[in-house]
């Protein structure tokens, strides 16, 4: 049981929420978690992983460029850091104590639920939250983007404008 007054504080902890991911690239799915999390809290810190084990297409730099740029009207409200290691670490340094993820289908459940049993194990102060992705953006996802744009299909509907242009690049067009 959580006492009336350990749970006020603990929602006065909680002002500031990370959204972690490998956003390579920023996706329409991404940008949508991320400003539906902002209606829910004053701050949100996008953790952008720094050595995924999936080979990036864009670099850590121009990942959190593209970030930055999307989500350069928010100034103050979203701050986009990149990090490495253990994400409950990386939540704590940025004074967060809850972390959210977006579900896309059950297929997503299986890992989401593992992974978020490891992270309370490793320091239960720090929630997880998910956010079910809106029905248009459900078969999104960056590996889609990318194998479809570097094979030169439309992927303008996936994807912000600007990102667009920046696996246009990468394509070499
Ligand atoms: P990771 O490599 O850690 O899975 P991603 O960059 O693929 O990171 O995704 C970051 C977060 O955004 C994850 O919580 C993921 O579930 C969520 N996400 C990815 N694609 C979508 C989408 N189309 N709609 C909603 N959420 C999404």
């Amino acid at each position: 049981m959580v006492g009336k007054k350990a749970l006020k504080k603990r929602i006065a902890v909680s002002q500031v929420a990370v959204i972690p991911g490998s956003f390579d690239p920023l996706t329409n799915g991404h940008v949508d978690i991320i400003e539906r999390a902002l209606g829910i809290f004053g701050r949100v810190v996008v953790g952008v992983l720094s050595n995924p084990s999936k080979s990036a297409l864009f670099t850590e730099a121009e990942r959190v460029a593209i970030i930055e740029r999307q989500f350069a009207r928010y100034k103050g409200q979203i701050s986009v850091v990149s990090f490495s290691g253990l994400l409950v670490e990386f939540v704590k340094s940025v004074k967060s104590k809850v972390v959210i993820r977006g579900l896309r289908a059950i297929s997503d459940f299986d890992y989401e639920a593992q992974m978020s049993l490891i992270n309370r194990k490793l320091d239960d102060s720090i929630e997880t939250l998910f956010l079910t992705a809106r029905e248009e953006h459900s078969y999104i996802s960056s590996t889609i983007v990318k194998q479809v744009a570097l094979l030169g299909g439309d992927v303008s509907d996936m994807v912000p404008p600007g990102v667009v242009k920046s696996l246009e690049k990468k394509a070499g067009r």
